[in-house]
């Protein structure tokens, strides 16, 4: 059932994202899954990557390269201090952020505001 071959491979995608230590490309994960002896084609892993991403169950951001990175993530509202030399992510909380976004939406008679907010750094391995 096509259905059903659907899900495997969207559990792999997830399994192997959950495994990757930072935000990963769609090509970066196809490698992985095809080095574990996978046979899942690149543009279901876009598929499945777009799905997660959707569902909550994925962070996305665009590289400076403009390439779609993903990470599995916690659900829970959050920021993110990636490395750009290794790709090691950090999940932080930004209180202070919380507090300013919601004032200057107030200020603008803005409601119901959201933001995404990534800062970009070398790590202590990296620097
Ligand atoms: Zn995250
Ligand atoms: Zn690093
Ligand atoms: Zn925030």
């Amino acid at each position: 059932m096509t259905a059903k071959r659907n899900t495997w491979q969207k559990d792999a995608v997830r399994h192997a994202l959950s495994e990757a230590t930072g935000f990963v490309s769609a090509q970066d994960l196809h490698l992985v899954l095809r080095n574990h002896g996978s046979t899942i084609g690149l543009a279901t892993v876009y598929r499945a990557l777009t799905d997660l991403a959707t569902q909550g169950e994925a962070d996305s951001l665009q590289s400076k390269d403009g390439e779609l990175l993903y990470r599995a993530c916690g659900t829970s509202h959050h920021h993110h201090l990636i490395c750009r030399q290794c790709g090691k992510t950090v999940e932080i909380e930004a209180e202070k952020v919380e507090a300013w976004a919601d004032d200057v939406a107030k200020a603008h008679g803005f409601v119901s505001p959201s933001h995404t907010i990534d800062i970009f750094g070398d790590c202590a391995a990296c620097k």
